[in-house]
């Protein structure tokens, strides 16, 4: 059974997070969405907020599995017997970053092999910075987030 992880910081999930876990679940048993609990980033909302986004918008995907871990991605990999590990390209901008992440990874557990989907093009220049910032001033993001998020960042920000 091929398993692969998809490891991120989902601050919070958006359909471009979602449509490369719709690839993924197309080419592999068992995608394992899983967030991190250390990233080195400004974080809005908490782990388990933003586990339980993920599995709301997973809901009908039965391959798909939502957990978060500390530590290393190889190593969370490792345990979970997965083979890959999933990250999204959008584009020239992220390349660098991601060549650099996946051959560290394979230098640590060369058996665990790094796929890179491309989205769709209307989400090349999405990412969960943007979203926040808009968020933020109350903007509309009902095309870039599933409406279960958009309802928590109108919370978050206090819409009217
Ligand atoms: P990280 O802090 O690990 O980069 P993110 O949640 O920002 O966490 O992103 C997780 C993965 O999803 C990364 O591989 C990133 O390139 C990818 N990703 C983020 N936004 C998009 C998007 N709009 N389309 C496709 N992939 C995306």
């Amino acid at each position: 059974m091929a398993k692969v992880i998809y490891p991120g910081t989902f601050d919070p999930v958006t359909n471009g997070h979602i449509d490369i876990v719709y690839r993924a679940v197309e080419l592999f048993d068992e995608v394992i969405v899983t967030v991190a609990r250390n990233p080195t980033k400004t974080i809005l909302f908490s782990v388990d907020e933003r586990v339980d986004m993920l599995r709301e918008s997973f809901k009908d995907l039965k391959k798909v599995v939502v957990d978060s871990f500390e530590g290393l991605v190889v190593d969370h990999a490792r345990n979970l017997n997965a083979i890959g590990i999933i990250r999204g390209l959008r584009a020239i901008s992220d390349f660098e970053y991601e060549f650099q992440m996946a051959l560290m990874n394979r230098k640590l557990a060369g058996e665990i092999t790094t796929i890179l989907l491309m989205p769709h093009a209307k989400y090349t220049y999405l990412n969960s910075t943007i979203v926040r910032n808009l968020a933020q001033f109350h903007g509309d993001i009902s095309e870039f987030v599933p409406p279960h998020v958009f309802e928590r960042l109108k919370k978050k920000f206090d819409y009217k």
